[in-house]
């Protein structure tokens, strides 16, 4: 086995491999940048060596500089992780012949198939299809026109080094080739420093599905499965699963076993994914990623295997067998990228410290690959990737709503993120069917739109933040017993459900127990108004309550089960769906004050859900305009109710000690004659 491992990476996965280290008991080297000074990726192994400056040219990128490290620091390997140097055949080489051993494929593997072109004449030589397209050397205008002419329009023109989507075009007609052509050519010499280009016939609503295969260094190879990796935007990944859900027994032993033979031709050791694309039942060879992919966590969790540590292993001598045995496909499983990024500006990268970061409680079913805590920044020098988020359950659906639900606990403040993207995404009926193409955002996705938060949540929500009605006391007989008359205030509550911040309105209906006018704002957009029934239909034990929530005007009806997040909140579930939901950081006491207390004349409601600190007063007793008569606690916050005029005290409705929720009238008073 190796002793030490230098980590050539940053973010999630130098973390992601410094774990495999450490679970395998191998000793894990970090490097780092000016700008990761003090990145979580840096406490995640047991060294850390500076490399230089922030742009990734002068660190992450610099071969001579990561193998010194690697030779002060007594490392026996250098795992390159994805990106930066990790498909470097030159690197890899250097990294070999300084003595060290390269965590990857051999040198040569990667030079072959890291050419676009080189790799797709290998794969017709296997009779492994490939779209078609003009692969050749000859990169004259006049013979890439000819060529086009004979592959069709609309056509593809790719960098033959590419990756990232970079020097790609869309060709629709002879008329814009040239002009694509020379774009192509300035971008991939800018991007790869090599402006070979191939051209290719473009599938119109394609699939990317692509194989994972692993071999040893004995000559076993094989695959793990596929991964769809269709939701793209800008020809990038944006979330995968595996298994795909248009891929059949048939198929998927047809995929996978052009995948082994390519692999096997092109003398590939170490994990590795041959990429293809699929279009009415016919899939053909796009390319081949010779490293750990960004998406690799999906098939760990479909099959329960670690491909990293499969890596390590492999690189140390083991045989296959003995790493991973026959792996059985027995869950599916689904990865979201959360990126700082605007889906209104087309998905570009935004930056900016992560003033708030709260992702999913990792379990059995989710599993958060993140590279970033709280009060980091996502900088404009590396990838925006702010955490991957898993989620795998024994069939599709459910661990689509593993998802869902996973995505509900997130919560990002700071850099713009493609948050409500994702909740819209695992919400769309076309998506949860699986039935989408390579094109699916771009033609069904508006900025802006979230996954909507049902009514009833909000209504749910509202009515019993903090657990109010998770007081030991029955509060609807209390309710009825005073028969009092109710004031007329409007209090609006602003409160985060699901990360998202809502402003509800809800009044008591006058004479009617248990009903409320409502009114519901998000983003200053009135989103929904009317009346509403609430009522609680049990209190089981005191950290749960059922709620049945009655919409007439929408002619909805609903039950909502709300759980006490102790000061987190609290939670609702409805539907199979968990929404966390607090109050909004922002509302201070005063906004508080000056809503409860304006116009209420006879009764004084809670401001917000909390429970009752310290009664001031007693029933019967006489109190001036001002005067305190309860402190309620709520979110570490404590907030004074005070008589709004000179009177009597005629009734406390809550002892001390007991759960109130918002606009829960803790007071009767009878004004002074
Ligand atoms: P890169 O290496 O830049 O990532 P790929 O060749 O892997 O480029 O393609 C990236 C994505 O571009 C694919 O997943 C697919 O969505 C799209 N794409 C590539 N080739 C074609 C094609 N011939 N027709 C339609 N879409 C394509």
């Amino acid at each position: 086995m190796l002793r030490k491992v230098l980590i050539a990476n940053r973010g999630e996965i130098a973390v992601r491999i410094a774990r495999a280290c450490y679970e395998l008991g191998v000793a894990s080297v970090m490097v780092y940048s000016e700008a990761d000074r003090s990145s979580l990726h840096l406490r995640s192994g047991d060294e850390a060596y500076y490399l230089g400056a922030s742009p990734a040219s002068e660190s992450y990128l610099r071969a001579d500089r990561i193998i010194e490290v690697a030779l002060t620091a007594g490392c026996d390997a250098v795992h390159p992780g994805y990106g930066f140097l990790s498909e470097n055949a030159e690197f890899a080489s250097a990294v070999v012949n300084a003595g060290l051993i390269w965590i990857g494929p051999p040198p040569p593997a990667i030079a072959l198939m890291g050419s676009k072109i080189e790799s797709k004449r290998l794969a017709e030589a296997h009779g492994v299809p490939v779209v078609p397209g003009y692969f050749g050397s000859d990169q004259a205008d006049e013979t890439l026109r000819h060529e086009a002419q004979r592959i069709g329009f609309p056509l593809l023109v790719k960098a033959s080094a590419g990756g990232g989507g970079k020097g790609m075009r869309i060709v629709s007609d002879s008329g814009g080739l040239l002009e694509a052509l020379q774009g192509a050519r300035r971008e991939a010499s800018a991007a790869f420093g090599d402006d070979a280009l191939m051209i290719e016939k473009y599938l119109t609503a394609p699939r990317h599905i692509e194989v994972q295969v692993l071999g040893d260094l004995h000559g076993h190879l094989r695959h793990l499965g596929e991964r769809d990796c269709t939701i793209q935007r800008r020809h990038q990944k944006i979330v995968e699963e595996s298994p795909s859900p248009v891929i059949d027994e048939d198929l998927r032993a047809a995929i996978t076993s052009a995948a082994v033979t390519l692999s096997t031709a092109a003398k590939y050791s170490s994990a590795g994914t041959v990429e293809f694309i699929f279009q009415d039942g016919a899939f053909y060879f796009l390319e081949m990623n010779t490293r750990i992919q960004v998406e690799h966590p999906v098939t760990e969790e479909a099959l329960g295997v670690d491909l990293v540590q499969a890596q390590i292993r492999i690189a140390s001598g083991e045989f296959l067998d003995s790493i991973i045995g026959e792996p059985q496909l027995t869950r599916h499983a689904f990865e979201a990228r959360l990126y700082a990024e605007d889906p209104n500006t087309g998905f570009l990268p935004s930056v900016g410290r992560l003033n708030r970061l709260k992702l999913p409680a990792p379990n059995e079913n989710v599993r958060v690959d993140s590279g970033v805590s709280e009060g980091d920044s996502v900088t404009p020098f590396y990838d925006p990737m702010i955490a991957k988020i898993i989620t795998s359950g024994p069939d599709r659906a459910q661990a689509l709503l593993q998802m869902r639900n996973a995505l509900n606990a997130v919560e990002v403040e700071g850099p713009k993120t493609n948050l409500g993207f994702l909740k819209w995404l695992f919400a769309n009926p076309d998506f949860m069917d699986g039935n989408f193409s390579t094109r699916f955002i771009e033609q069904h996705y508006t900025p802006g739109i979230d996954a909507e938060t049902p009514l009833a949540v909000l209504l749910a929500a509202s009515r019993s933040l903090v657990g109010s009605r998770l007081a030991t006391q029955d509060h609807d007989s209390v309710w009825r017993a005073s028969g009092w008359r109710h004031g007329r205030q409007q209090m609006p509550l602003h409160i985060v459900v699901a990360g998202n911040t809502f402003r509800v309105t809800m009044s008591k209906e006058a004479g009617h127990v248990d009903c409320w006018a409502y009114e519901v704002q998000h983003d200053g957009v009135l989103i929904s108004e009317g009346k509403c029934v609430v009522r609680t239909l049990s209190a089981g034990g005191s950290s749960e309550i059922a709620l049945a929530v009655d919409m007439p005007d929408i002619n909805g009806s609903a039950i909502c089960r709300v759980r006490d997040r102790a000061e987190e909140g609290i939670e609702v579930s409805f539907d199979g769906l968990t929404y966390p939901v607090r109050l909004a950081e922002s509302l201070s006491t005063d906004h508080l004050n000056k809503h409860v207390l304006g116009g209420a004349e006879d009764t004084l409601a809670s401001p917000m859900p909390g429970k009752v600190l310290k009664l001031l007063v007693q029933e019967g007793e006489e109190v001036f305009d001002d005067q305190p008569l309860v402190i309620i606690e709520a979110m570490k916050m404590e907030f004074t109710v005070r008589a709004p005029h000179s009177g009597r005290i005629a009734r406390l409705a809550y002892p001390q000690g007991s759960q109130v929720a918002v606009g829960d009238v803790l007071i009767e008073m009878e004004k002074a004659q």
